[in-house]
């Protein structure tokens, strides 16, 4: 008969006999409790980058992550990246930049760690179930502003850094921080930055690693792509004031009935785009790649079920998650000086500008395509032979990023993976946009990888936002394995 005093002696003897690794995961399921408070102290800063009236709360935040790197035994340099200048006139200090360094040892592999601690605004008017500053854990969910995006997988690096601290443990790899306070508001300030120290504070990482995004599935996820975006602006002026549709209608052409016209031509009901020529720089999709996207787990069924969508555009997985990563795509998103409001107004709109967005992939180029949107609208306007006034406008343009996924970081990645959850890491991209791992990877030259550790359904930039407790421990080893892996190469 085994006595529970003889199962304590054996269970202490098999953590004493097993891999140094094990030891780091051990300590780090011991130490949930406290991470999961840090957290709550992280959650409790309302570290709003793009509310001004919230800037010293952001500011706050980014001495909180100095401070605790500091306390892990890093360098830190909270670095100026100058002011932000309103519309009004109103001119406040953008955040620092964290720029930390943990080891030195030229032996040893430097990876470099991007994160953010600003976050979407949030008010529990919005509603939310609770305070979304206050974390609250329920049912294995910790809820909170910034708990996935992106305070949790900041933490988890720094406690997995400190399990292996803890532990006596030599870290096996150099680590350098990049930790900023607007990537919610256009990561202002950092690309000048990046520039600026690619010489220098960047010059000698060997790999640089990003937790911020998601899994796709139950399944981990490495994610080696997203897609760019241009925003564009196309305003029709019919007159110099609103108009009565009961005096002027039957007399003017009206500047909304031109503008839908235009919209309606920018694609069709399959959500084939119209606009000439942009097929032409969309990269050709390999075997390779079709092959990949047959083994990635995707449940249509319930994609369509959360959404109460009883079709899509698209019938199979592959054909889905293909349209969502690996193609353009055009969205219509509002008209600006339509009537939209409750009730029955009689009014023709003098000028109205209709918002519509391209999700670019790789290798389509933002000038190229304003150019081809641009030519293309103006003949659709010209066709119409209306005599209002059209401008059509490039709002903001950002590229495609996507990456090799076959080299060194991405086998650590698959590897820690497997040593974590012991399953094979589904590789995916985003469809959205994350334009610092481009930005990155364009000014080092160097390998990025983004290793997600937050769920598909954490409900980021929305009420409820949460990243579970296993989420966010299992993470926690995630990276410790990923340190652990990258280490060997
Ligand atoms: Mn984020
Ligand atoms: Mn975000």
């Amino acid at each position: 008969m085994l006595t529970l005093a003889v199962f304590s002696l054996l269970l202490h003897f098999a953590i004493q006999a097993s891999s140094p690794l094990d030891q780091v995961f051990h300590y780090i399921d011991e130490h949930q409790d406290d991470y999961v408070q840090r957290l709550k102290e992280w959650i409790a800063i309302q570290s709003e980058s793009g509310n001004p009236t919230k800037r010293e709360d952001v500011i706050r935040m980014m001495q909180v992550v100095g401070e605790m790197i500091k306390h892990l035994g890093g360098t830190v340099e909270l670095t100026d990246v100058g002011n932000e200048e309103f519309a009004d006139g109103k001119i406040i200090p953008l955040p620092p930049v964290v720029l930390g360094e943990l080891g030195k040892d030229p032996n040893k592999t430097t990876v470099g760690i991007y994160g953010h601690v600003d976050v979407q605004p949030a008010k529990i008017e919005d509603g939310w179930s609770t305070d979304p500053y206050l974390l609250t854990e329920k049912d294995g969910n910790l809820y909170g502003r910034g708990s996935s995006d992106d305070k949790g997988p900041v933490l988890a690096w720094l406690h997995a850094i400190e399990a292996f601290q803890a532990l006596n443990q030599e870290l096996p790899v150099n680590l350098k921080f990049i930790f900023e306070g607007m990537e919610e508001s256009g990561s202002k300030g950092l690309d000048e930055l990046l520039k600026e120290k690619n010489e220098t504070f960047l010059s000698n990482i060997d790999y640089i690693v990003i937790s911020d995004s998601a899994w796709l599935s139950k399944k981990p996820a490495l994610t080696y792509g997203t897609r760019g975006l241009c925003y564009f602006l196309v305003e029709v002026q019919c007159a110099n004031q609103d108009l009565h549709s009961g005096l002027y209608g039957g007399t003017v052409h009206e500047a909304m009935t031109d503008l839908i016209a235009l919209l309606d031509s920018l694609v069709n009901s399959t959500g084939y785009i119209l606009i000439p020529g942009i097929d032409s720089d969309v990269m050709p999709l390999t075997d390779e790649e079709r092959v990949l996207y047959e083994g990635i787990e995707f449940n249509l069924e319930a994609f369509k079920r959360t959404l109460d969508i009883t079709e899509l555009l698209h019938k199979t997985k592959e054909d889905v998650l293909l349209h969502r990563w690996r193609f353009p795509s055009l969205s219509i998103h509002g008209i600006e000086g339509a009537f939209s409001g409750p009730g029955a107004k009689t009014v023709i709109p003098a000028k109205v500008t209709g918002k519509f967005s391209i999700r670019l992939v790789p290798n389509m180029d933002p000038d190229k395509l304003s150019s081809q949107v641009t030519t293309y609208l103006h003949g659709v306007f010209a066709a119409r032979g209306s005599p209002n006034r059209l401008r059509v406008a490039l709002e903001y343009g950002s590229k495609a990023w996507v990456t090799n996924f076959t080299d060194k970081q991405y086998d650590a990645g698959r590897r820690a993976i497997r040593k974590v959850f012991g399953t094979e890491a589904d590789l995916i991209r985003e469809g959205g946009t994350i334009p610092v791992a481009r930005t990155l990877q364009h000014t080092t030259q160097k390998s990025v990888m983004m290793l997600p550790i937050g769920g598909a359904d954490d409900g980021i930039h929305s009420q409820n936002e949460k990243l579970s407790r296993n989420s966010y421990i299992n993470g926690t080893k995630l990276l410790a394995a990923y340190i652990a892996e990258i280490s060997q190469f």
